[in-house]
């Protein structure tokens, strides 16, 4: 298919080549080899100097499908999926990093990639440094002659900070550093990182792709020599995504662009209510004129994304009053669900996490971070409305 297309069409038309059954909605190919015609193809296939199929967990027509379509959306030359976000960030890290490295990181990242960060860089010899999300200016003082890139998630999990992603890239491009986004809050229809500079993108595909909470995925797409790189470790390490995960999450993508745009409006719609909410001490949501980003986030996102963070009154107490008011919406962990879900980062996600570091991502006990869903936003209203009342 070629790029010249608009998003959405990109979305739903982008397909793997028909069968000879003509199937107009591509079969799941459900199988771990491929055959060959004889050894002279099989060699030349090993060799790459045939491009095709070989084993699935090289790659397989239905993954094939999944990051064509999200290199499309994301405007990169390149992709490889992986079994989940956690598999896209680990072999993106294992293939970037030396023993010796640096990497200078957002300090509120997604709760797994910390624990990468200090629990096993350390026994491979990889340092890492945070800068917060309020302290931009500071970054430039982090870096070290072994620094190999800057890592960053916008917006952030779960404060819903907003970072500036040209401000990251001409740091990058100053000091010859990659730059690596998780883009995963935003999703590939709201903001394209490699448009400002960004050498890889990670997402997890669980979140707002899936968008119904089926199955895991994740995908790192950019540089195309990069995503050799990625590609070479990952053959041999084994993180693939699934031939069925790929599937459905390839038929996800066709709706995301709708999908998104409601899940958009609803947030909004609740984001600006919270904010008129006397039991409410802060709400941060992008395109909320309060938000301190506010105009980065109008800058290079198209709309505000389905997460909104807000402090209840009360801490930790007040918290937990509100999480067991909640009738309808669900208390999980999970996030970019048609259903909506509220989590209470301090007692699960965050749980483990130190105090200072907690302090440092904006994580204080009475942190609500909702994922707004697809229900008619007036009655997640009325629900979350209900529950502040019993605080
Ligand atoms: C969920 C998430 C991940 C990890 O993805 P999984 O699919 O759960 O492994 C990474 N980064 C962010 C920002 C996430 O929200």
């Amino acid at each position: 298919m070629s790029n010249n297309k608009k998003f959405e069409t990109l979305a739903v038309r982008t397909q793997t080549e028909t069968s000879q059954f003509s199937e107009h909605s591509v079969p799941l190919y459900l199988t771990s080899g491929f055959v060959f015609d004889d050894a002279e193809e099989m060699r030349a296939s090993f060799a790459e100097e045939k491009q095709r199929d070989l084993y699935s967990r090289y790659s397989n027509p239905n993954v094939n499908e999944f990051v064509d379509k999200v290199c499309l959306m994301e405007g990169a030359e390149a992709g490889f999926a992986f079994a989940s976000g956690m598999a896209a960030v680990f072999s993106t890290f294992g293939t970037l990093l030396d023993a010796g490295d640096h990497v200078v990181s957002c300090s509120s990242v997604f709760g797994a990639t910390h624990g990468l960060f200090t629990k096993y860089f350390p026994k491979w010899n990889i340092e890492y440094s945070y800068f917060n999300v309020n302290e931009v200016d500071k970054i430039e003082s982090l870096i070290k002659p072994n620094t190999k890139f800057i890592y960053a998630e916008t917006p952030t999990n779960p404060g819903v900070d907003v970072l500036d992603l040209d401000l990251l890239s001409a740091i990058c491009k100053k000091h010859g550093l990659l730059l690596v986004i998780d883009n995963c809050f935003a999703t590939p229809y709201l903001q394209n990182p490699i448009k400002h500079g960004a050498d890889l993108v990670i997402h997890s595909a669980t979140k707002l792709m899936d968008g119904q909470g089926r199955v895991l995925g994740g995908v790192t797409v950019g540089n195309k020599e990069l995503i050799r790189e990625i590609y070479l470790f990952s053959r041999l390490t084994g993180p693939a995504m699934s031939a069925f995960n790929a599937w459905v999450l390839s038929k996800s993508l066709e709706t995301l662009a709708v999908r998104t745009d409601k899940h958009c409006e609803n947030a909004l719609k609740l984001a600006t209510f919270l904010e008129g909410h006397p039991k409410v001490t802060w709400v941060k949501y992008p395109f909320l004129k309060s938000h301190p980003q506010y105009e980065v986030a109008k800058k290079q996102m198209k709309l505000g994304g389905n997460i909104i963070a807000f402090e209840v009154e009360g801490g930790i107490k007040g918290g937990q009053a509100f999480f067991d008011s909640i009738k309808m919406c669900s208390l999980s962990a999970n996030l970019g669900d048609t259903r909506t879900i509220v989590t209470h980062p301090a007692s699960t996600t965050h749980a483990k996490v130190e105090p200072e570091v907690k302090a440092a991502a904006g994580i204080t006990d009475g942190l609500v971070r909702v994922s707004v869903g697809l229900e008619h936003v007036d009655d997640v209203i009325a629900d979350i409305e209900q529950a502040l009342e019993n605080i």
